[in-house]
């Protein structure tokens, strides 16, 4: 009989249409396996759920015994937030379901998807929408933390575009959160992450998207470039969201040997306008010096997520809006980068402005809609005794760039004192999350996340 606190795994087996894995079984270590190879936490079960009545079972479970709950949608927490030590995780990967109504331009998908299998099924007709520069991550996650991606300036962060949501509560009770249902709820779960529930299905907007101009154009990494590429960001249309990361290059073949090893920008780029106006969006950029490489060219947009991903065992991470940088980051940027003993490390800006820019703040749980910068400055290594070197450098070189206090996106954080969770959440925010978190979790039964406290 296989019990963990008061939870017994047996009934879940036999009561779930999902699989239930426990370490006895040969899938376990897959099972518990997060994005994060350098994570490594043995939950008492992995429950595979099979939809929103399998969800509502466990969370009653893990309520009523008394076991700490972890919900796993694609697996990115830096803090490992997916996964428990002894607890109970819901696993959510098989909830893949795709529903797409090409005449209303929407979809109701099923939080276990990943951003680019999404992406791949909608854009097959023409139809998107933006989530993050990752394939892997999932939709569940990122949706909940906000989502800035490829399309952030033309139509906003996922959230902008999120229309309903399908809630498991810490009740155990399914219910739907749009604008005229569970309204704060709904208002919650756009930026508050899994504090407020367990969303097994959303229903997201979908724009018309086929043929773009995007991919990489490499610079060589000089105080110039830099500038010069947050510059050129700034003014460019909406239809242009970037994303410059600065780091030590990496010995890829595109690159020229003689620079491997020195600072590059690498500039992402997704241009969604007219594909003949493409040349010159993207001339300023290409100005700013001969680069390494331009792998900058029409595209269809599902093609932004092809390609390798990197998997690092850890990550450091340190991560503010502003709306520029300190006059002189860029310069800290170059002098910082070789001092860091990351296997690798990248200093990531993304322009925002745009349609990002014309939510209030106050219209959704993420705020921030006047900041024009997202920094996000991060270290990947592998000894977990190297944790304190890493978080001390990401943090310094943050305050250096400017961050100062000022709040970031929990979607980027790992496991972050009050302070911090606190900044993300500018304004009257914080306290109303506060207020949602009493109404539907007032016993922070979902708490292995960036926590609200209830009020
Ligand atoms: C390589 C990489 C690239 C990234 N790029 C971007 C980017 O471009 N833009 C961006 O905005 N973010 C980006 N992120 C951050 C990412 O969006 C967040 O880490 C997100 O939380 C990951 O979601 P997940 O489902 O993969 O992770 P998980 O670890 O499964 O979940 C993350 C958190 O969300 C909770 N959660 C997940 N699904 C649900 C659900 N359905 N209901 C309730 N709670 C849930 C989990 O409990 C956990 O607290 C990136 C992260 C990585 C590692």
């Amino acid at each position: 009989m296989s019990q963990a606190q008061g939870v017994s795994i047996n009934d879940l087996q036999d009561e779930l249409n999902g699989e239930v894995v426990i370490p006895e079984d040969p899938g376990y270590d897959e099972a518990r396996q997060v994005f994060f190879k350098g994570i490594d936490r043995k939950p008492a079960a992995v429950a595979q759920v099979a939809g929103a009545e399998d969800v509502a079972r466990v969370v009653t479970a893990a309520r009523e015994g008394g076991l700490e709950l972890a919900v796993r949608s694609g697996g990115h927490s830096r803090a490992g937030y997916g996964t428990s030590e002894g607890g109970i995780v819901i696993d959510l990967s098989e909830l893949k379901s795709l529903d797409i109504d090409a005449d209303a331009n929407t979809a109701w998908v099923g939080t276990g998807i990943k951003a680019g299998e999404y992406t791949t099924a909608t854009g097959e007709k023409g139809l998107v929408t933006g989530l993050g520069d990752s394939g892997s991550v999932g939709i569940g996650g990122i949706t909940l933390a906000g989502g800035v991606g490829f399309l952030v300036r033309k139509h906003g962060l996922t959230i902008d575009n999120l229309l309903a949501a399908e809630v498991v509560t810490a009740g155990g009770e399914v219910v739907e959160a749009r604008e005229d249902s569970e309204p704060d709820l709904f208002w919650a779960i756009r930026g508050g992450e899994s504090n407020f529930g367990i969303a097994t299905r959303f229903k997201l907007r979908l724009h018309e998207i086929s043929e773009i101009v995007g991919g990489m154009l490499i610079l060589p990494g000089t105080p110039e470039t830099i500038t010069g590429f947050l510059e050129a960001a700034k003014a460019a249309p909406e239809e242009l969201s970037t994303i410059a990361n600065v780091m030590l290059a990496p010995p890829m073949p595109m690159i020229p040997e003689e620079a491997h090893g020195k600072p590059v920008l690498m500039g992402l780029f997704a241009y969604v306008g007219p594909v003949d106006q493409a040349e010159s969006v993207i001339a300023p950029f290409r100005a700013l010096a001969e680069p390494h490489a331009d792998m900058v060219r029409p595209m269809r947009y599902p093609e932004l997520y092809e390609g390798p991903e990197q998997e690092p065992q850890l990550a450091a991470g340190a991560n503010f809006f502003a709306d520029s940088l300190e006059p002189a980051g860029a310069e800290a940027i170059l002098e910082e980068l070789p001092k860091s003993t990351a296997m690798m490390n990248a200093i990531q800006m993304r322009v925002l402005g745009g349609a990002f820019g014309r939510v209030p703040g106050d219209a959704t749980a993420f705020g921030h809609r006047d900041s024009e910068l997202f920094v996000n400055v991060a270290a990947m290594y592998a000894d977990p005794g190297e944790t304190e070197t890493h978080n001390a450098w990401v943090n310094g070189l943050a305050d250096t760039l400017g961050r100062n206090g000022a709040g970031g996106y929990v979607g980027f954080m790992g496991d972050e004192d009050e302070a911090t969770v606190r900044a993300a959440y500018p304004g009257a925010n914080w306290d109303r999350l506060r207020e949602v978190k009493r109404r539907y979790d007032p016993d922070n039964l979902f708490r292995l996340n960036h926590n609200i406290p209830p009020a």
